[in-house]
Order: structure tokens, then sequence, then C-alpha cells
């Protein structure tokens, strides 16, 4: 159909995640041979939050298909604070576990800042601890949080260069908005941050030769808000009334807009998996 040749091409998360996974398996190989023995990530969960149990299964599951080993302690919810903190301290003095992951959120009565800091970071997985986070914002080599790092590496997929493009990003969170944004002014992009105060966000989206939505509102960029041929990378989890899983991009009205887009599922949400693999033998070579 004519109208076809319009459409974007999409960026496949689904199957750059199992090339990325791929590379770690072989990776998990060498290493043991060199080191005798394989890395390990031990995810810990609280509670029973159901969207965390399936991060966490995936987690795991993704650790098992690369070869390393993995252990996964669930605790109860009513857990207290103390408790989980010295099992973290223990982990973290536990000579065979090289990654730490503490599925957020947590349950109320526990401080998540505390938690974070407890985790040595050396074996912070999720780069989330203050002196990972600091390295990143110093330019020092460091470990970049999971999901900002599987947005580089889509956008590495399509081979445009970065440097001296107009980057968007929409969202400010710790985890993704600002990481990101310093990622790509790694790269020699001009970044533009937009948040909910923005005033006007279509006329800063129209600015965009990549556009990254980090935000959690369904279907909050549609294709006007974008430059003809932009990249656009959805990082957005979000269930619709029906229950089906969607992003923060309109991806019909998007898609024939944008040069690139990634789907949601089978886009961003594959990557952060995959990069925790990839954080996990980061973690384990510097501890050799
Ligand atoms: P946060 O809620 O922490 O941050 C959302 C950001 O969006 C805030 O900076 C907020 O602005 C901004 N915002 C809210 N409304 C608007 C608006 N109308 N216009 C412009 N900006 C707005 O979310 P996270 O960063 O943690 O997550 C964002 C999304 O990404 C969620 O859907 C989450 O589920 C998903 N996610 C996906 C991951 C993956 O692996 N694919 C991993 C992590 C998150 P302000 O700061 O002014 O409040």
């Amino acid at each position: 159909m004519r109208w076809m040749s319009n459409m974007a091409e999409i960026l496949d998360g689904k199957a750059l995640s199992a090339v990325v996974k791929d590379e770690v398996r072989s990776e998990v190989i060498e290493l043991e041979a060199k080191y005798g023995r394989k890395p390990c990530l031990c995810v810990i969960i609280v509670g029973e939050n159901p969207a965390s149990q399936v991060y966490v299964r995936n987690k795991v599951k993704a650790a098992a298909y690369t070869g390393m080993e993995s252990r996964l302690i669930e605790l109860p919810a009513d857990v207290s604070e103390a408790a989980l903190l010295e099992r973290i301290a223990e982990l973290n003095a536990d000579d065979a576990v090289d990654g730490i992951l503490v599925q957020l959120p947590l349950p109320k009565h526990i401080d998540e800042e505390k938690v974070i800091y407890a985790i040595a970071p050396e074996k912070d997985v999720d780069g989330f601890h203050p002196s990972n986070v600091s390295g990143l914002w110093l330019g020092k080599d460091c470990i970049v949080p999971c999901t900002p790092a599987g947005v580089m590496r889509l956008l590495d997929s399509t081979e445009t260069e970065i440097c001296g493009k107009t980057a968007v990003v929409v969202g400010r969170s710790n985890i993704v908005g600002k990481p990101v944004a310093k990622l790509l002014l790694d790269r020699n992009a001009t970044v533009v941050i937009a948040h909910s105060r923005t005033a006007d966000l279509a006329s800063v989206t129209r600015q965009a030769d990549i556009l990254v939505a980090a935000v959690g509102r369904p279907g909050l960029i549609t294709g006007e808000m974008l430059k003809p041929g932009a990249i656009v990378i959805d990082v957005g989890i979000n269930r619709t009334a029906e229950g089906k899983l969607c992003g923060d991009v309109d991806f019909a009205s998007c898609a024939e807009k944008a040069s690139w887009i990634t789907p949601v599922p089978g886009g961003v949400g594959p990557m952060t998996i995959a990069m925790l693999m990839k954080n996990t033998i980061r973690c384990f070579k510097a501890r050799q």
C-alpha cells in the first residue's frame, strides 16, 4: 500500500535485546573460563505488587538465559526496614554476589532512599546509588541506569549521528528523564528537558530530531507534535482502561511522521532488562 512508504521504521527493542543478551551470554562463558566463576545477580522483591512480580520474573529469566547465576529473595510486604537493610548488608559482604537490585516501589513503611544508599555502589546494577549518579553527572566511568542505557543502545542501532542533533526529553525523573538527558548531552546532542510545567509542549517537541518520552501519560505525544523524520523513543508503560499496555506516544499518528519509532510493548522495556545483564557483567569485571 502506498501510505506504508511514509511509515516510520520500527525500532524493535525485543530483537535488539536478544542481541544484547547473546553478547552477555558469550561474555559469561569467557568470564567463567577466566575467573572460575559466573557473574551473579541478586534480585530482592518485597511484597506482592503484581507489576513488580512480572518485572522481577523477567529479570531472573533473562539472567538464566545469559547463563549467569541469579538469586531471587522474596520478602513479605511487612518486612521491617531494618531486616531489609540487614539482608542488603549481607549481600554487600558476599563475595559471590556481583549485582544487587531491590525492585521498586517498596511498601510505604520502608524508606527507598535509605535502601538505595545501602547497596554497595560497586554492586549497584540499577545505577541509582548517589555515587553512581554523581559519577554520571561528573562524566566518570560509572554504572549507568538500565533504562537510559537501553534508550541509547536503541538510538545507536539506527546508526544516526547524535552529535549536533536537537534532543527533547519529556520527563525529568531521576531514573529516566535526567540520566537520558545527560547521556544525550555526553554524545553532543543539544538537549532540552520538558516536564509538567513546560509551556506549550508541542512547540518544544517540534524542535526534536530525537524525542524521548518518559512521562507516564498514555498518548501524550501525538503526530502533530513531531518534526517530520524525528526518532521517537517511547519509555512510557501505561495501562489503558481495558488493561492493554501502551506508551506515552500515540503510535499510529507518530508512526506517520517519525523516521524511527519504538513500540510499546517491545521497545524500551526489553532493553532495560538486557542492559541490567550488561551492568551485572560490568560489576563482575570491576570486582575482579
Ligand atoms: P515519574 O512519574 O517519576 O516522572 C514523570 C515525568 O513526567 C515528570 O518529570 C513529570 O514532570 C513529567 N510529566 C508529567 N505530566 C506531564 C505532562 N503532561 N507534560 C510533560 N511532562 C509531564 O515517571 P518515571 O520517569 O519513573 O517513568 C515515566 C514512564 O516510564 C512511566 O510510564 C513508567 O512506567 C515508564 N518506565 C518505563 C521503564 C521501562 O523499562 N520501559 C522504566 C522506568 C519507567 P514534573 O517533574 O514536572 O512532575
